[in-house]
């Protein structure tokens, strides 16, 4: 009954299969196309090729009831959909005088003759609508096929958006119904992507819509809803039900409900308590305090933060006893407690968060492996510890130890 629409997407141009340039348009349109119900089954990126490309096109207009291509409608020799479209759909392609003389009028309006190579840019499509471009030369078209509408959108962002938005989300609002597409992401810290599904796999099992994707990123997991309704009032509905449950399962784990950061959560909390925060950090390097002033308005919540990196610089800054130092070593949970409980004073913060670990790949031992790492936090009155063994390479240890950092502050605010 809530049968949405698919779609897919062909991103063309071979510059989009080198490391240098990403595809965003599909991004783009994807949110695009779910806010009215249509779902995007797959997308494609081809090359300036025209036999890919014809292939791609044919494809895509057999299993989808919707397709959009974006690229290869400039005036250069590589910019083939025009030609291959038609070739693909079995159509002939012709001249539009009208087209044409725009296109020349565009270029006299800019003080400058058309190159006659922009003249392929008037080349149609048999019976397209053609989609206007205020912002560049090449215009889109919109063609039914045999069921099947078939967008050939510009590249260029700023071509393309406004066009889709203008000229093309109209016409398929219409043949869409009126399902709506709901997404929602739900971040869990503090659990491992096993952990979490065995928790919830029994609930969201339950429901073919809302639809649960898990994933698992950097040292997160994120759950994926997706929930389709009538109106958006029933998606939410659908969300708001099958959250709520997950919520209830994972309780505290979950961190964030509408996809916010950790460090965005934390200063929430902090505001909200009218708290303040001092982080010190060795093997973070920073990192902490580098995430929590990314946030806007963070200078109302955060005093200060200490990159002591070497032991000398724990107890010039930090007023970490040297004994300590000696007789436990630089990553150990004393030495992490009296630097937390250092900041917090020379601070003069509510709270004193601090880390102290070996991020790697060098400086292990059997004692002290490489991935140890102590996180602790102070207020006025007392100071807790966490001791982890977190697996992965530098960048990944130094990430996850200043995920666990945040997640036992954001737990105490609780
Ligand atoms: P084209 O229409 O193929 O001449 O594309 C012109 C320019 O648009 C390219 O050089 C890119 O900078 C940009 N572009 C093309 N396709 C995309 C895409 N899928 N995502 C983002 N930018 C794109
Ligand atoms: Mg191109």
């Amino acid at each position: 009954m809530l049968e949405t629409l698919s779609a897919e997407i062909i991103a063309i141009g071979s510059e989009l299969l080198a490391p240098d340039r990403t595809d965003t348009n599909s991004l783009w349109l994807t949110e695009k196309l779910n806010s009215i119900g249509i779902e995007v089954k797959l997308k494609t990126i081809v090359g300036d090729d025209d036999a890919r490309l014809e292939e791609a096109i044919r494809d895509a207009t057999r299993r989808s009831k919707v397709v959009i291509t974006t690229g290869g409608l400039g005036p250069t020799e590589d910019d083939v959909t025009r030609k291959v479209a038609a070739r693909a759909l079995g159509r002939r392609l012709s001249l539009d005088e009208t087209i044409l003389a725009e296109l020349r009028q565009r270029f006299l309006s800019f003080g400058q003759v058309m190159p006659e190579r922009n003249s392929r840019q008037a080349m149609v499509i048999e019976k397209a609508v053609v989609l206007p471009n205020p912002n560049g030369s090449a215009p889109g078209m919109f063609i039914e096929h045999e069921g099947v509408a078939i967008v050939l959108l510009p590249g260029p962002p700023r071509e393309m958006r406004p066009m889709f938005e203008n000229h093309v989300l109209p016409k398929l609002a219409g043949r869409a119904g009126s399902v709506k597409v709901v997404r929602r992401m739900l971040r869990v810290a503090g659990l491992g992507e096993s952990a979490v599904d065995e928790k919830i796999a029994p609930i969201y099992t339950q429901y073919d819509n809302p639809q649960t994707t898990i994933l698992f990123n950097q040292s997160e997991i994120e759950i994926h809803l997706t929930a389709r309704g009538r109106t958006e009032v029933e998606a939410n509905a659908l969300l708001d039900r099958l959250s709520e449950q997950i919520e209830d399962r994972l309780g505290n784990a979950v961190f964030a409900f509408a996809g916010e950061k950790m460090e965005e959560i934390i200063g929430l909390k902090l505001t909200l308590g009218r708290y303040t925060l001092a982080v010190a950090e060795s093997c973070t390097g920073g990192l902490i305090a580098q995430r929590l002033t990314e946030v806007p308005g963070s200078s109302k919540y955060f005093i200060e933060g200490a990159v002591t990196y070497s032991n000398d610089a724990k107890t010039r800054t930090l007023g970490v006893e040297p004994v300590l130092l000696l007789e436990h070593g630089a990553v150990s949970a004393p030495v992490a407690q009296a630097m937390a409980e250092g900041i917090r004073k020379r601070a003069r913060t509510d709270y004193g968060l601090a880390v102290t670990g070996i991020a790697g790949p060098g400086g292990g031992s059997e004692e002290k492996p490489v991935g140890l790492v102590y996180i602790a936090l102070s207020d006025d009155v007392h100071t807790e510890h966490r001791q982890l063994q977190i697996p992965g390479d530098r960048q990944l240890v130094r990430w996850r130890a200043s995920q666990a950092a945040l997640d036992l502050l954001r737990r105490r605010l609780i």
